[in-house]
């Protein structure tokens, strides 16, 4: 049924880069057999689930979104996907994403533009825009996104789903394609609070293959979502998110949430974080930062394209040449501006000074947390906008991300919940708890819903 729903819908959606359409109809007629066999089968036998094209998945093309990497097929699974299918969950394919994970409209794919099914002509969110238009134009229930700054609560929220970014090195990135290392985490897009945490649990836990994952145990995440209670609880409003830029459709959709989590029997308390105001800014320099040394590594020879290659051309030719052709305007620059924040001279003052803010920030999480047990915000200023309003104003792009860049910065995990409708659109309520506390996530999720 996923498959004649993106057979039928993914033209006008394009959801999808990739689909493996022989590959899921032998994984769900191998679980069919087992079932039929009466073998114990994983807990989400048999569910379709598209998988964001920055993770590797043996078999099928990675692209990252990136011309650099056209017809690189990957010579191991990540460990999300190695998990994936140990739950005998079947893969679609793979999911269509702003190039490297740089964006947040799906626009800067070098495949072309993902659409957003509530309204064709508007951005589905970004990056992980082809995961969550999938679930949402109903081509499958789940998705894998990932979240560098907000990249799977964003597209999530302006989509109408649930979306989670674990607790930093909650889940592992083995195989996951790396933009900024101290910043990526995998997690799941669903249509439902429950659909969520079970992936959540299917793709969570340690993996010595990644050296930032941690040794602890998964958070009782769908324990949490099917009790789903707030009595008691104490929720913080964050002041910093909320006035000028956000839509009257937003807030208005936003006070109403936390006046149903008031009568559900929260105490509702409003809550200072003064260095949110700079998170951002703090973002746009370490992100690109990473990312410059992350790319390093398409150097024309390892992976992907080699333009160029004449056999006369000498190494850094075919390198500048491959490089110039195969990255999109987005990465480029993003690559100009962390090489120029991590050159000498010019360390301390940039680099430098967002890695103090980026501490200032935990510390306002740390003083947050001894106040209340979850802080909750807008997921984004506004609604899904049209295709094409924002791609000439990188300052006006990056402004999506002003509410969930925070939990990136200080490792700490986030949901974005449905929280209604604003002129026909969704709109998203983010939640933030404490690291290794993903569970709280899921009782206020759960209990909105
Ligand atoms: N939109 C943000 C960026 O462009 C976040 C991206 C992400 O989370 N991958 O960097």
């Amino acid at each position: 049924a996923a498959l004649d729903r993106i057979a039928k819908v993914d033209d006008a959606v394009h959801a999808f880069l990739h689909v493996d359409v022989e590959g899921a109809l032998a994984t769900a007629a191998g679980v069919d057999t087992r079932r039929a066999a009466g073998e114990q089968l994983g807990p989400l036998a048999g569910v379709p689930l598209a998988l964001k094209d920055v993770l590797t998945a043996k078999g099928q093309p990675t692209t990252c979104g990136s011309r650099i990497l056209e017809g690189w097929y990957p010579p191991y699974d990540a460990t999300v996907t190695a998990r994936l299918r140990a739950a005998d969950v079947v893969i679609l394919g793979k999911a269509n994403m702003d190039e490297f994970a740089m964006g947040s409209s799906t626009e800067n794919s070098a495949y072309g533009a993902t659409r957003n099914p509530w309204d064709l002509s508007r951005i589905p969110g970004g990056s992980s825009g082809g995961s969550s238009a999938a679930v949402a134009a109903f081509e499958a229930p789940l998705a894998i996104g990932t979240d560098t700054g907000g990249s799977i609560r964003q597209p999530a929220a302006v989509c109408g789903l649930v979306g989670v970014k674990p607790t930093y090195g909650g889940v592992s990135r083995y195989g996951l394609v790396a933009f900024s290392s101290s910043l990526d985490q995998a997690g799941p897009l669903a249509r439902t609070v429950t659909d969520a945490a079970l992936l959540h649990a299917a793709i969570a836990g340690h993996d010595p293959c990644d050296s930032t994952s941690v040794d602890r145990p998964v958070p009782p995440v769908v324990e949490a979502a099917v009790r789903r209670e707030v009595r008691g609880l104490r929720i913080g409003v964050v002041r910093e998110l909320s006035g000028d830029g956000y839509e009257p459709g937003v807030q208005a959709r936003f006070d109403e949430a936390v006046a149903l989590l008031a009568e559900l029997g929260a105490e509702i308390v409003e809550v200072s974080c003064p260095h949110f105001d700079y998170a951002l800014a703090a973002y746009y320099l370490i992100a690109p930062s990473e990312c410059s040394s992350n790319l390093a590594r398409f150097d024309a020879m390892r992976f992907g394209l080699r333009l160029g290659d004449d056999g006369l051309a000498g190494a850094e030719e075919v390198m500048s040449r491959t490089r110039a052709a195969g990255f999109g305007p987005e990465v480029k620059r993003r690559i100009i501006l962390g090489t120029y924040a991590l050159s000498s001279g010019y360390y301390d003052a940039y680099y430098g000074q967002a890695q103090k803010v980026r501490t200032l920030i935990s510390r306002d999480f740390t003083a947050a947390f001894e106040q209340v047990d979850v802080l909750v915000s807008p997921t984004t200023p506004t609604v899904a906008f049209p295709i094409g309003a924002k791609v000439d104003d990188p300052i006006a792009m990056y402004l999506n991300d002003l509410c969930t860049i925070p939990a990136n910065l200080a490792g700490v995990p986030a949901m974005s919940v449905p929280a209604g409708l604003s002129d026909g659109l969704p709109v998203g309520f983010q939640i933030m708890a404490p690291a290794f506390a993903d569970e709280r996530l899921y009782e206020v999720g759960g209990a909105l819903e």
